[in-house]
């Protein structure tokens, strides 16, 4: 999976809408201290489900949204857009988008949480965690280095260090399905029970 292009529109300091191309080869963020280099490396986790304020530096999820300056008022929303390019291995899974170009976008409205879209259609969190993840990347992968990320790998517990491998690997969307599978399964057992009562106050 290639990033093309990154989309902010009111998500922490950049409060007009800004649009960061992403060319083939190496691309550098430069700037002075407090300019916001880091704020597009979170724009990038958030918009493939980064779902703790706190790894967003941030005690609530609406302090991601623009919160105002001396000379500006603080804005209702945030809107992030990520267009993406899928290898042919990125897509894979059950009712996986086909490869190729796609935009993810998330939005999040003050007081009201998070809301995203894949091409335009809304979708649910849990489909763009599995899009990243199948392919080997998402806002806990190590596709993603922050800062202080090398010594949080360093410190870290075997089962969590296991985590990062699987993410790496892009496996760990095999779970999410498998614990969806599990809970079906789980379903219909207790639907052929209920049926055999039925059928045997039937007869
Ligand atoms: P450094 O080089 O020091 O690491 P940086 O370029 O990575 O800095 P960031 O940490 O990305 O900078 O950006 C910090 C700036 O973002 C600060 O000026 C801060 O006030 C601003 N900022 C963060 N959240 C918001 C918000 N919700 N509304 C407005 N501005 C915000």
């Amino acid at each position: 999976m290639k990033v093309r292009r990154l989309k902010l529109s009111g998500f922490k300091s950049f409060v007009e809408p800004a649009e960061l191309s992403v060319e083939p080869g190496l691309t550098g963020v430069v700037g002075p201290n407090g300019c916001g280099k880091s704020n597009v490396l979170e724009a990038i986790r958030w918009v493939m489900g980064e779902s703790s304020p706190k790894s967003m530096r941030g005690a609530g999820m609406d302090d991601v949204i623009f919160a105002g300056t001396a000379l500006r008022p603080a804005r209702d929303f945030a809107e992030v857009s990520l267009l993406v390019e899928r290898d042919a291995g990125d897509a894979q899974g059950e009712g996986a988008l086909p490869a190729g170009e796609i935009e993810v976008t998330r939005r999040i409205e003050r007081g009201a949480g998070s809301a995203y879209r894949v091409n335009g259609r809304d979708v649910r969190a849990k489909d763009v965690a599995l899009l990243f993840a199948d392919a080997a990347t998402g806002a806990h992968s190590p596709a993603l280095v922050s800062q202080g990320r090398i010594s949080a790998v360093i410190a870290a517990k075997p089962t969590e260090r296991r985590a990062m491998l699987e993410e790496a690997a892009g496996i760990s969307g095999l779970h999410v399905r498998r614990k969806d599978a599990e809970q079906k399964l789980r379903a219909a057992e207790a639907n052929l029970v209920r049926l055999d009562e039925v059928l045997g106050d039937m007869e």
